[in-house]
């Protein structure tokens, strides 16, 4: 049963009950009213008739009294002036008129003396019974009064008891058709109300049925200004507050998760029974965590001893030291993680962060490798410097000496002067404070400038420089600085590491926009797993260490360097037929015009 048939059915069972009580309150009444008016017009009619007799008697007296025929008709006259029975009786009972009866039958009718309307008449001044009438057979209402009158000492007037009743259906009937046609009219206005009510239900019942499907957009139903209208607008309104709080969550959480994927650092996150709640990409990738089962003890996924004393401790309630650690597999790679419990409101979870500090590692490895080569190198010459200036402070060489002792401090003073300029560049290349200037310039004018540049050392070793240039290459565009260092570094080494008389050649070639320029020479070459290491700074090939041909071991370095600049890269080979190759490739510097 719905909410509007329920409605309809309660307002009309009230409106029923209401009528109902109403309507047998208002018969009870009504009858009694009647009643009361019935018997108030017999009592006023009996009086009036006793009154017509007495006066009738006063205005006889002297005369003979009436007989008892004319007493009947006058009981016949006064009952069809007042509508009832009229009965006239004696002071011994007798009846000595009667309106309902022919005279012929007064003399047989019953003793009247001790009837009870009677007898109460001659006690009380009215006397009132209510009985069945064997004279007439019906029951009937009796009013008597005495009467001063010669030939009778009773009146009495008697109306049947069924004019009465008629009387009282007729206003009975009337009541209850008003009370039908006023439930009819309520059950009207009860179903139009419930009608409406149930329609406004049926609205907010609707509304409500979408919220629940997650359609939370606002409503505009208008809830009216009543109690209902007043819960359904307070509802509505949480409903969509808790809307706008949900949003801001799904916000927040996506906002964290951009954070959290965006990170470097790896994230880890356990709730307080040790479940895995999170880990971030960077995290996965550093432990190489294949099938994360979230939700799930983390041991499941993570089964590194060092994070687990880490997590045990944190969800302990206490931040552990930091840890360094090797991912599962890799032993080239350092982990440091950091664990720290996560206050919620209950017990504590863990956070467990990851940071790769392989780089970090190998960096500062690098930089300590490099202050001690620095420091080896400069000790070398020093200490040379300081022996030969400690010798000549003795002052016991002869001049020859004295000269040849010189040559060599001006020879360690100028490797020392060397190697400090190549520190000094390679530190403003490492500081990029060297901005490259590209400009198109024609290749065999740049590498015969570079050429001219060695010449001193090249004739000194008496060696040939051939210069190949490929048509595709006859230009290209490069910072004609930074190659010219580059080349002229590439040409010593070659003229330094080649025999004297030999030939180095230089080519220049192009494939696509791709300028190639190579340096090759007719010396020893460089041993196969040397090649690999040549342009790391200080490193030399051991046996060309042994000549020290007085380079600072940055010359290789520094061309790295620049060609990396250029966005090019550069890389050695040994010739088949004998001697080194050096390679730079450089993109985009090749122009076909
Ligand atoms: P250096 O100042 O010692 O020449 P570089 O960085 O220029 O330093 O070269 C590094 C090492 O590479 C050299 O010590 C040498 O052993 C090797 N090398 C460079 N060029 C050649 C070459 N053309 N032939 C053979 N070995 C070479």
């Amino acid at each position: 049963m719905n909410f509007q048939t329920k409605l309809f059915l309660s307002a009309l069972a009230a409106a029923s009950l209401a009528l109902a009580v109403a309507g047998v309150r208002f018969s009870t009444s009504m009858r009694s009213q009647a009643n009361a008016r019935i018997d108030e017009t017999l009592v006023a009619e009996v009086r009036l008739a006793a009154e017509l007799l007495e006066q009738g008697a006063r205005q006889n007296s002297g005369s003979t009294p009436p007989s008892i025929a004319a007493l009947d008709a006058e009981a016949d006259r006064i009952g069809t002036l007042v509508g009832a029975r009229v009965t006239f009786i004696a002071a011994d009972g007798r009846v000595v008129g009667d309106s309902a009866e022919p005279l012929d039958n007064l003399s047989s009718m019953e003793n009247h003396a001790s009837r009870p309307e009677v007898v109460a008449a001659h006690q009380s001044g009215l006397g009132r019974a209510q009985r069945w009438s064997a004279t007439l057979n019906i029951e009937m209402l009796y009013i008597a009064a005495p009467v001063q009158h010669p030939a009778m000492a009773t009146v009495r007037l008697a109306l049947p008891l069924t004019d009465v009743r008629h009387q009282l259906r007729t206003v009975l009937t009337a009541t209850l058709t008003a009370l039908g046609l006023a439930l009819v009219g309520g059950a009207v206005i009860a179903l139009f109300f419930a009608r409406r009510i149930g329609h406004r239900v049926r609205g907010i019942a609707g509304v409500a049925q979408r919220y629940r499907g997650g359609d939370l957009t606002p409503s505009h139903l208008d809830y009216g200004d009543d109690e209902l209208g007043t819960v359904a607008r307070a509802l509505d309104e949480s409903v969509q507050e808790l809307g706008r709080r949900l949003e801001e969550l799904a916000r927040d959480r996506a906002r964290m998760k951009a954070i959290l994927t965006g990170m470097i650092e790896g994230v880890i996150v356990v709730d307080p029974q040790g479940r895995l709640q999170l880990a971030n990409e960077a995290a996965q990738e550093m432990l190489r965590l294949d099938d994360l089962a979230l939700a799930r003890h983390y041991l499941e996924t993570i089964r590194h001893p060092a994070i687990a004393d880490l997590i045990t401790d944190a969800l302990a309630g206490q931040t552990p030291e930091s840890v360094q650690l090797s991912p599962p597999r890799d032993a080239s790679r350092t982990i440091m993680a950091r664990a720290a419990p996560m206050a919620t409101t209950g017990p504590n979870g863990a956070v467990l962060v990851l940071h790769d500090i392989t780089d970090l590692k190998r960096a500062d490895q690098v930089r300590r490798d490099f202050v001690a080569n620095v420091s080896h190198e400069l000790r070398t010459p020093l200490t040379a410097i300081r022996g030969y200036v400690e010798a000549l402070s003795e002052g016991e060489s002869d001049p020859e000496e004295t000269r040849r002792f010189l040559a060599i401090i001006l020879r360690h003073a100028l490797l020392m002067e060397r190697l400090v300029k190549d520190l000094l560049r390679l530190a403003r290349l490492d500081a990029r404070q060297e901005p490259i200037d590209i400009a198109a310039c024609d290749t065999r004018a740049f590498v015969q400038s570079v050429v001219a540049d060695v010449a001193p050392a090249l004739e000194a070793r008496q060696q040939r420089v051939e210069i190949t240039v490929a048509p595709g290459a006859a230009t290209i565009r490069i910072d004609p600085a930074k190659l010219h260092d580059a080349l002229r570094n590439l040409l010593v080494n070659a003229s330094t590491y080649a025999p004297e008389r030999s030939t180095v050649t230089v080519d220049a070639a192009a494939d696509g926009d791709t300028a190639v320029l190579s340096v090759s020479d007719e010396g020893p070459g460089i041993p196969e797993e040397d090649l690999s290491r040549i342009f790391e700074r200080f490193y030399r090939v051991d046996k060309s260490r042994g000549r020290d041909p007085g380079g600072t071991g940055l010359g290789l370095a520094i061309v790295k360097h620049l060609i990396e600049l250029h966005g090019g890269n550069v890389r050695a080979e040994n010739r088949r037929e004998g001697g080194a190759r050096f390679i730079v490739t450089l993109k985009h510097a090749a122009s076909r015009t």
